[in-house]
């Protein structure tokens, strides 16, 4: 007799997770990942920053299901999917399925605003993280051929929008890369001359955390030599300078933009009621309303609990994907779907060395006891033992020696063809 399929769009937090937890039950699990890998984005600053590299926060999903006796993966990009046919669309082609699990979680969202989407980077996937990390050690090596002082001053200020935690981390680790080791390596360079800006809207980073933490990553940033500049709406974006709405001219060759997220595009073709940051509406079984066999979970499901839409984090969609594991499972042996319920773990950010802010319930944390929280939490979370390792090793280097090894400008290039052309698909 042929077991059930349940077929998973992306092998990220939920999809992986969900993989995991049907691993005893009777169906067979196919995962579909237009990438290979599976990534650790709490890290990827770090690899953008040049403390990581790629192969330290990404595994091969293949060698993640390895232990998993009833789980395949394929590598496709997937189109859309048809629920009435059961169908899932993949530009190699239709799988069918009798449960599918929709985990493509989410993207940057420019907000319409075409100058960013131009010249702003990203930090939403490897990709990008590899591309803002030549940019930035490049833009060092050009500095040294800048013999005028206003073009050095394009060239070294590096602007990130936006203050959540990704760009609090992202401008903490880029002042430190800064001030501890490329100071050590551009022996005439003028710290005066770099600027590293953190923009925001609000009138506070972190909004997402209490009062005092907020203040207390204030005080951090700036003390790292952060200059953040709040109440900063940006207008427009071209290759040397920010425009601010209000009309304030900033000059900055890079700029980062992190203050804008919405799901994935997968959701636009369902044909059902999006919500806030085009995410699905679901059900609060985690189903998609009218289409009991198929699921929405992570980043890109708008489940909300007691009328809230639940955040775009990690934990939300690991215990999602569990959810959703059970309720197959369920369903198979001709049970019914429950409802999901969010257990909150709390939320932390790091600003750099020696210092983050963590709230886990009535528990509040900042400094270095933030910080020995957030090295704990992240290094156990680290997708292997492997990673764990060297991640460790790399993260003890950094602190002792005020050294980061990965400081090298890559750019991808196509093999085979005509290698006399340099373009990769790497900006930098
Ligand atoms: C830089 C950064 C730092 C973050 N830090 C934290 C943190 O510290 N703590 C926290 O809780 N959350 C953090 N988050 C948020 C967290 O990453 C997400 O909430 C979480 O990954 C959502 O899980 P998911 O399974 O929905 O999506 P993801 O984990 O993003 O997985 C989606 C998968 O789908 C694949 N995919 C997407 N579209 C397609 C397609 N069309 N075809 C095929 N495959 C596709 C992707 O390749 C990916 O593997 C961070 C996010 C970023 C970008």
């Amino acid at each position: 007799m042929t077991r059930p399929r349940v077929v998973i769009a992306g092998a990220g937090f939920g999809g992986l997770t969900c993989a995991r937890a049907l691993k005893r039950a009777a169906v067979d699990v196919l995962i579909v990942d237009r990438n290979n890998y599976h990534l650790f984005t709490p890290l990827l600053y770090q690899v953008a920053s040049a403390l990581l590299d790629p192969g330290e926060i990404a595994r091969p999903v293949r060698s993640l299901i390895r232990p998993l006796a009833n789980a395949d993966f394929k590598q496709a990009e997937v189109t859309g999917a048809d629920l009435d046919g059961r169908r899932l669309l993949t530009d190699r082609g239709e799988i069918p399925y009798d449960y599918l699990v929709l985990a493509t979680g989410s993207q940057s969202d420019y907000f319409g605003n075409a100058s960013l989407a131009r010249h702003a980077y990203g930090l939403k996937d490897l990709e990008e993280g590899l591309a803002l990390r030549n940019r930035i050690l490049s833009q060092f090596e050009s500095s040294r051929w800048a013999t005028d002082a206003e073009q050095r001053r394009v060239l070294l200020t590096f602007a990130v929008v936006g203050a959540g935690p990704t760009g609090v981390e992202l401008a903490g680790s880029l002042v430190e890369l800064i001030h501890l080791v490329l100071r050590k390596d551009y022996r005439d360079l003028d710290l005066g001359e770099v600027r590293v800006l953190l923009l925001e809207a609000a009138a506070a980073p972190l909004g997402t955390f209490v009062p005092t933490l907020r203040e207390a990553a204030r005080k951090s940033l700036e003390k790292k030599g952060v200059e953040l500049m709040l109440g900063a709406k940006v207008e427009s974006v071209d290759e040397s300078s920010i425009k601010l709405v209000g009309g304030t001219q900033i000059a900055a060759g890079t700029v980062v933009w992190t203050a804008g997220v919405r799901a994935s595009d997968l959701g636009q073709g369902l044909g059902i009621e999006l919500g806030r940051q085009s995410r699905v509406k679901v059900e609060p079984t985690l189903q998609v309303p009218g289409h009991p066999a198929a699921f929405v979970i992570g980043d890109l499901a708008g489940a909300s609990v007691e009328g809230a839409t639940l955040p775009m984090l990690i934990p939300v969609a690991m215990q999602e994907g569990k959810q959703v594991a059970a309720t197959i499972a369920e369903l198979v042996r001709n049970g019914g779907a429950k409802v999901f319920r969010y257990k909150d773990p709390g939320i932390m950010a790091t600003i750099g060395r020696n210092s983050a802010v963590a709230e886990l319930g009535a528990v509040r944390l900042s400094g270095f006891a933030g910080w020995l929280m957030w090295l704990g939490v992240h290094l156990v979370n680290v997708i292997s033992f492997r990673s764990r390792l060297i991640v460790l090793v790399n993260w003890a280097w950094d602190y002792l020696f005020y050294d980061r090894p990965v400081r090298l400008i890559l750019r991808a290039r196509d093999g085979g063809g005509d290698r006399t052309s340099q373009t990769g698909p790497m900006r930098g």
